[in-house]
C-alpha cells in the first residue's frame, strides 16, 4: 500500500480541482453504486457488511479531502471548492443514512455467526440509521435531511467568517511596553507612526500575556473577542433552532439529550450534574488564585475589586514573575520553532517506538507544511503533515485533520495538524498545544489498522477522543523530556529548575482555568436545550454565574466560538473536562520520574491507541489501568 499522492505544486489551481474531483466526487459516486449493489443482492451477511464497509471507506475519503481543504488550502477557489464538496459529501451521508434498503439489507443481517467486532459494527450502523430518521415517514425523513444540509452550511459560513475576520488594532510604539523584543521587531512602525497588531493567535497571545498596556490590551481583546459579530450571531441562533428541531422529530427533548446519547456521558441531565460537580470542586482554588490577582492589580489599579477577563494572563504572568520566580520571556528563550518541532518528533518516537522520515520530496497544499512518513519496527504506518504557521484564510485555530482515514490492507492513514504557531520563539503554552494536537495524530496512525473503518483511528465516542491528547501534554510539562529539546542559542538545555517554577506557576490558576472551561461547557449545553432569543443576554447571565472574571462591555465570544457551530461539539464543549478527567487517570499508570520508559507507553499505545473505536472508550481505559476510570488522579491536581 501506498500514500494518497497530492498535486505536485500548491498553485495548479486545476490539478487541485481534479484532485476534489476524484476524492469527493468519485467517491461520491461510489458511494451510490454500492448502496445499489447492496440493495440489489442483500441476504448474505458477510457480502452485505464488506460492500457496507467500502461504503464507509469511500465517504470517508470524501468527508476528509473536503474537510482538510476546505480549511488549509491556500488558494480560496480550492477551498470555496472544497467547502462545495462538503456540502454534497453531508447531502450523500444523510441520503445513505436515510435509505431504507440500506437498513433493510443491514437489519436482515443474521448477527449469530459474527465476531465481536463485526456485531459492534452492525449495532452501530444501525443505530446511525435511526438516529438519522430512517425509521420515519416520509415528510419527516425530508424535513430531517434539509435541516442537516442546512446545519452544514451554516456551520461552514460559521467558521469561514471567522476565518476571514482578521481584525487590528492600531497602537503607537511605546504601548508595546512589555512584549519581547523579538514581538517588537517582528511589528514594525508603519509610515504613520503606529503599530499593526492582529487577532491572529501569534499576535494575541503573547500581547494578553505580556503587554503592560491595560488600554491597549483591552482595545486588542475588544477586537479578538468580536471576531465575527454581528454576522455569526444570527448564524448560531438559526443553528441551535435546527439542532432542537432535528432532536424533537427524533423523539428527544432537545439536541443535547441527542447528541449526549452516542457519548460517555450519555445524557443533557449528566452533563449538567458535571458541570456542576466541577464547578463546585474548582471553586475554592478558584476563588483564592482570584484574590490574589486582583490583591496584585490593587498595587497598579488600588480602586478596582473585579478582573477583567483581558487582564488575566497579564496578571498571572506578572503574580508567577514575582513570586515565583517566573520569567516567561526567559521560558521563550528555550522554545525556538525549530527545535520543538525535533523535538516532539523524537519523544514521540522514543516513547511509542515510531520512526519518521521527512520526505521533502512529497508533494502538499503549501511550502509551510512538513511532511514524515510514519513506521514501526519497520512497517509503514501512514503519512502526516504538519501545517504549524498562520497565513491568509487558513484555520485559525489548533486541531488534527484526516486527509485519509487508515483501513487494514486498504488504505494507508494520513492526517495534519493545522495550527498557528509563531516560527520564532514559542511560549510554553504553543508547545502544550503542538504536544496535544500531535496526540491526536498519533491516535490517527496507530489507531489506523482497524478493519471495520467505522472504527478507523480517532473513531472513539467523542468526549473520549480528547484524552490520549491531554495526556500528551504532561509530556511538555517534564524537565527531562523537555531538556531533551528545549535549548537556548547557547544550547543550553532549559534548566529543572526552572521547569520546577513553570509548573509551580501552573497550578497557579488552575481554579479559575477549570471554572473558565465550565462557563464555556455552560454555554454549549444551555444554549442548545434553552435555544434562547437573545444569545449575548443568555451568554451575559451564564457569565454571572460561571465566569469568575469581567468580560468586556460589547464583546461577543460566542460569534467566533468555532466549537458552538460544530455539529461534532455543539452542546458538547464539556468533553474536554471530561476527557482531562480521564487523561490525569490514565496518565497515573505512568512512572512519573521516567516519562520515557516505553514499557507503559508502548501497553497504552497497543491497549488503548491501536483500538480505535473498536470497544467502548471506557472498556479501553479499563484494559489499560486494570480497573474502571475514576476522578481520584483529577481531583488530586485541581486541588493541588
Ligand atoms: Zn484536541
Amino acid at each position: 500500500m501506498l500514500p494518497l499522492e497530492l498535486p505536485a505544486r500548491p498553485d495548479d489551481r486545476d490539478a487541485w480541482a481534479s484532485f476534489l474531483v476524484s476524492r469527493c466526487d468519485d467517491n461520491l459516486d461510489a458511494v451510490r453504486r454500492t448502496a445499489d449493489a447492496i440493495a440489489a443482492e442483500p441476504g448474505d451477511a458477510a457480502r452485505v457488511l464488506e460492500r457496507w464497509n467500502e461504503l464507509t471507506v469511500a465517504l470517508l475519503n470524501a468527508t476528509t479531502a473536503a474537510g482538510l481543504l476546505g480549511q488549509a488550502h491556500p488558494d480560496a477557489a480550492i477551498r470555496d471548492r472544497a467547502d462545495a464538496a462538503e456540502q454534497a459529501v453531508a447531502a450523500t451521508t444523510n441520503e445513505v443514512r436515510q435509505d431504507r434498503r440500506l437498513y433493510d439489507a443491514l437489519s436482515a443481517v443474521d448477527a449469530d455467526g459474527l465476531d465481536d467486532d463485526a456485531t459492534r459494527m452492525l449495532e452501530m450502523a444501525l443505530r446511525d440509521f435511526r438516529r438519522a430518521g430512517v425509521d420515519r415517514d416520509d415528510t419527516t425523513r425530508e424535513r430531517l435531511r434539509d435541516l442537516a444540509e442546512r446545519d452544514k452550511t451554516l456551520s461552514q459560513t460559521f467558521e469561514r467568517n471567522v476565518s476571514d475576520d482578521v481584525r487590528e488594532v492600531r497602537l503607537r510604539p511605546e504601548q508595546l511596553d512589555g512584549l519581547p523584543d523579538d514581538y517588537v521587531e517582528a511589528h514594525p512602525v508603519g509610515d504613520d507612526g503606529l503599530v499593526t497588531i492582529t487577532t491572529d493567535y501569534p499576535d494575541v497571545f503573547p500581547f494578553r500575556t505580556f503587554a503592560t498596556d491595560r488600554d491597549a490590551r483591552h482595545a486588542l481583546y475588544e477586537q479578538f473577542d468580536n471576531r465575527g459579530w454581528p454576522v455569526n450571531d444570527p448564524i448560531l441562533r438559526e443553528l441551535t433552532e435546527i439542532r432542537r428541531e432535528r432532536a424533537r422529530l427524533l423523539g428527544y427533548d432537545g439536541w443535547p439529550d441527542y447528541d449526549a446519547e452516542v457519548r460517555m456521558i450519555g445524557s443533557e441531565a449528566a452533563i449538567r450534574d458535571f458541570v456542576e460537580r466541577l464547578d463546585r470542586a474548582a471553586g475554592p482554588a478558584s476563588d483564592r488564585d482570584l484574590a490574589t490577582l486582583v490583591e496584585r492589580q490593587c498595587e497598579d489599579l488600588p480602586d478596582l475589586a473585579s478582573m477583567s477577563w483581558a487582564d488575566v494572563n497579564y496578571y498571572a504572568q506578572v503574580v508567577c514573575r514575582e513570586r515565583l520566580g517566573l520569567d516567561a520571556q526567559e521560558v521563550r528563550r528555550y522554545f525556538a520553532f525549530d527545535k520543538v518541532r525535533a523535538g516532539l518528533l523524537d519523544v514521540t518516537s522514543r516513547l511509542f517506538g515510531l520512526e519518521y522520515t521527512e520526505r521533502p520530496d512529497v508533494p502538499t497544499w503549501h511550502e509551510d507544511v512538513t511532511t514524515y512518513d510514519v513506521s514501526a519496527e519497520g512497517a509503514l504506518l501512514g503519512r502526516i503533515y504538519l501545517d504549524l504557521h498562520p497565513r491568509d484564510g487558513k484555520f485559525k485555530h489548533a486541531a488534527h485533520f484526516p486527509l485519509v482515514k487508515g483501513v487494514r490492507d486498504v488504505q494507508l492513514p494520513q492526517s495534519a495538524l493545522l495550527c498557528n504557531l509563531p516560527r520564532g520563539l514559542m511560549t510554553h503554552g504553543d508547545v502544550v498545544t503542538l504536544f496535544h494536537e500531535f496526540g491526536h495524530l498519533i491516535h490517527a496512525v496507530v489507531g489506523g489498522r482497524q478493519h471495520w473503518a467505522r472504527f478507523s483511528g480517532v473513531a472513539t465516542e467523542r468526549d473520549f477522543i480528547e484524552a490520549p491528547s491531554q495526556m500528551l501534554e504532561e509530556w511538555a510539562w517534564d524537565a527531562d523530556v523537555l531538556a531533551s529539546f528545549a535549548t537556548d542559542d547557547a544550547g543550553t538545555p532549559i534548566p529543572a529548575e526552572l521547569v520546577a517554577t513553570m509548573r509551580a506557576a501552573q497550578e497557579f490558576g488552575r481554579g479559575f482555568d477549570v471554572r473558565v472551561q465550565i462557563f464555556y461547557a455552560a454555554i454549549s449545553v444551555g444554549i442548545h436545550a434553552d435555544v434562547p432569543d437573545d444569545l449575548t443576554s443568555y451568554i451575559d447571565d451564564l457569565a454571572k454565574h460561571y465566569m469568575p472574571f469581567e468580560r468586556l462591555d460589547g464583546t461577543h465570544k460566542h460569534t467566533s466560538f468555532g466549537h458552538l457551530a460544530d455539529e461534532g461539539y455543539g452542546s458538547s464543549y464539556y468533553t474536554y473536562l471530561w476527557s482531562l478527567v480521564i487523561a490525569k487517570d490514565l496518565f497515573s499508570a505512568f512512572d512519573h520520574d521516567d516519562l520515557l520508559a516505553p514499557d507503559v507507553a508502548r501497553r497504552y499505545r497497543d491497549t488503548v491507541l491501536a483500538a480505535g473505536g473498536s470497544r467502548d472508550a471506557a472498556d479501553l481505559v479499563e484494559s489499560f489501568l486494570g480497573r474502571p476510570t475514576n476522578t481520584d488522579a483529577f481531583d488530586r491536581w485541581l486541588t493541588g
